[in-house]
């Protein structure tokens, strides 16, 4: 129900939790992150309230300065550990909100190739989705470009990739969700209040739209591929 994702100069778990806290008002039932840990997808998820995965976080430290974050409201899938996102696949790692309505399709379709699947959620046929384009040889941006137009549904979506330290793919199509830009550092969230300790120059992806990140610059591009222009406002969010 409320992404976040940093590409930081320091360790980004504690800034992750903090800003997910900001999402708190939109509800949810469980919540996650994950970072690169020396290039490692590693992921901490837990049941219920934030403060589950801050006493995780106290016991299995995450030291990674790259990473995303979420708050779930289960639609598909019970509110579970397994069924927390980040949903990860083939050194993808994806947080969803909305709901991806053809999930069941894409999913056999997938299973027929091989891939394994391990919760019930919609969304994490997204993971597998990207993955499977990048084990057919594909870059990790050009995965998600091919996977985004078979997705029915509303998604704003986050991703990170294993062995890529500097590079954060977000999407946006029915849910909102907002590029952050910092000095060194670049944000995704649902929106500015969750990105207001960090920036206040944001730009509001439209629908359609999808980002591409690294810590210096950021390009995004419409439904079709093309690169897009998206103003960088001042936002009034209070930190
Ligand atoms: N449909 C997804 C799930 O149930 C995402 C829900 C949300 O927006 O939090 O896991």
């Amino acid at each position: 129900c409320g992404i976040i994702g940093i590409l930081g100069k320091d360790p980004v778990a504690g800034q992750l939790v903090d800003s997910l806290k900001r999402l708190e008002y939109r509800g949810y039932d469980s919540a996650g992150i994950a970072t690169l840990e020396h290039g490692v997808l590693t992921r901490r998820r837990a049941e219920g309230k934030l403060k589950n995965l801050e006493a995780l976080l106290v016991h299995e430290p995450l030291s990674g300065t790259i990473g995303i974050g979420h708050t779930r409201w289960a639609t598909h899938g019970a509110p579970t550990e397994v069924n927390a996102h980040p949903h990860a696949s083939g050194g993808v790692a994806v947080v969803h909100n909305g709901i991806i309505e053809n999930f069941r399709e894409l999913r056999l379709e997938l299973e027929a190739k091989g891939r394994t699947f391990s919760t019930q959620t919609d969304s994490e046929t997204v993971a597998h989705l990207v993955a499977q384009g990048m084990s057919e040889g594909l870059s990790p941006v050009d995965a998600v470009g091919k996977a985004l137009p078979r997705l029915r549904g509303a998604f704003a979506l986050a991703f990170v990739f294993e062995g890529n330290e500097d590079l954060l793919i977000g999407a946006r199509k029915g849910s909102p969700l907002a590029v952050g830009y910092g000095d060194g550092e670049m944000y995704l969230g649902s929106d500015a209040i969750a990105l207001a300790p960090f920036t206040s120059s944001v730009s509001y992806l439209e629908e359609g739209d999808w980002a591409i990140l690294d810590r210096k610059s950021v390009e995004i591009r419409n439904e079709a591929g093309e690169k897009v222009h998206r103003a960088i406002i001042q936002s009034s969010a209070s930190a």
